[in-house]
């Protein structure tokens, strides 16, 4: 976010830009190093995967999915609202947008994660969606992930920047014009506003805003916030003086500098840096750590939820069901113990490895997983025996189901 040139500089000379982007990359919060950047057209998950993925959203009775307006292409900027009740005037309000920086894809998979929580048929989630409205864009420049820029919208700017210009560029618009929808005129205003990106620096932390750009109380808000999130995964997330900025003035260009200069102590807006390197990853932990953080800090208390779940006493596999099936089962894992990495694959009579469902970190508790009788070329496989393994750290074991056709 933090840029040392004014995009429109980077604009003019583009033949150029390579370069200072390697240079710029290594001294800012954003971006992955230019070595690195081999990447798809889209980053590997593009618009229409969206499309795709809104289609199954939309399944849930707690979303409502919008068009909030328009990119420079003239692509939609889409919108999740949920709730169990959207039109609540008491429940908490939270914005979170994500990947206005295109090459910055984990961001788009923790936001991914925190809809795939809030969605969840779980006691917390109904307890969250029965108390907040949670805004989420999970793709804001959806024209530069389109055309496989790392920073920029379709005009070849980065639109993280010129918040503050007279003339604004059509994403900036649309996002500014929602927040002051969500803020003026209703009696419960956002609240809470994350702007979702992934960092060279290859660690998680949230960008915490100095007292002399910000105020003395914000910052205790702040630290709240932060440590409140980290405290749901300390090894995972940075402390909140991590990365301090806005140490010497207030910038103006910035998202939440327009938060600042409108709402002040009123709107904790911060930016949350995810991965951006090999070891990205977990987002499912971080996901439920910021959710959690987020509930706590707007004073929903989850506590006497946390204390009906259920945490196993050991791993298990359990029989999948149904057995036989054709062509879709499901198999369930209890995991005793988050953040273990756990391996579950089918195999056929011969051996042969035929799919991996999961390879991955998960959190404790019980944990379901489907199998649609594909290979992993997406081929369906013949009827017959297969097995399912499941692998941790410090538990191995393998069961037996039939596939009839
Ligand atoms: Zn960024």
């Amino acid at each position: 976010m933090i840029l040392k040139f004014k995009a429109s500089i980077l604009f003019i000379i583009p033949f150029y830009f390579g370069l200072i982007d390697a240079q710029i990359i290594h001294n800012q919060k954003c971006g992955i190093p230019p070595e690195e950047s081999n990447h798809s057209r889209n980053w590997g998950y593009g618009y229409n995967d969206l499309l795709d993925d809104i289609e199954i959203w939309q399944q849930s009775q707690y979303v409502n999915i919008d068009s909030i307006g328009r990119t420079v292409q003239g692509r939609a900027i889409w919108e999740l609202t949920i709730s169990e009740d959207p039109s609540s005037i008491t429940h908490k309000r939270i914005y979170i947008h994500a990947r206005t920086h295109p090459g910055e894809e984990e961001a788009f998979w923790v936001t991914d994660e925190i809809i795939n929580f809030l969605l969840a048929d779980t006691p917390e989630a109904s307890f969250i969606r029965s108390n907040t409205i949670f805004h989420i864009v999970p793709m804001h420049n959806p024209d530069g992930v389109e055309l496989g820029y790392s920073r920029e919208n379709a005009n070849g700017l980065d639109i993280e920047s010129g918040w503050d210009d007279n003339v604004l560029e059509p994403e900036v618009s649309v996002l500014q014009n929602r927040f002051l929808e969500l803020s003026l005129a209703i009696p419960n205003p956002i609240q809470v506003a994350l702007n979702m990106h992934s960092a060279y620096a290859c660690k998680r932390y949230f960008v915490y805003h100095h007292e002399n750009g910000t105020s003395s109380y914000f910052t205790d808000l702040e630290k709240d916030f932060i440590s409140g999130i980290q405290h749901y995964y300390p090894d995972g997330i940075e402390d909140w003086d991590y990365f301090v900025s806005w140490s010497s003035n207030t910038p103006d260009q910035y998202p939440e500098s327009w938060w600042w200069f409108n709402y002040a102590e009123n709107v904790m807006a911060l930016t949350y840096e995810d991965m951006n390197c090999s070891n990205a990853g977990n987002y499912n932990i971080t996901a439920e750590a910021i959710v959690r953080g987020v509930c706590d800090y707007l004073g929903i208390n989850l506590a006497g939820i946390n204390d009906q779940k259920e945490i196993p006493s050991a791993y298990a596999l359990k029989q999948n069901y149904p057995n036989p099936f054709n062509p879709l089962t499901t198999i369930d894992v209890q995991l005793k113990q988050s953040g273990g990495n756990i391996r579950l694959s089918i195999v056929d009579i011969s051996g042969n490895e035929v799919k991996v469902l999961a390879n991955n970190y998960f959190l404790a508790g019980v944990k379901s997983f489907q199998w649609d009788s594909k290979d992993r070329n997406g081929k369906s496989v013949p009827s017959g025996v297969y097995f399912y393994h499941l692998e941790t750290s410090s538990f191995k074991t393998s069961k037996k189901m039939i596939l009839i056709k």
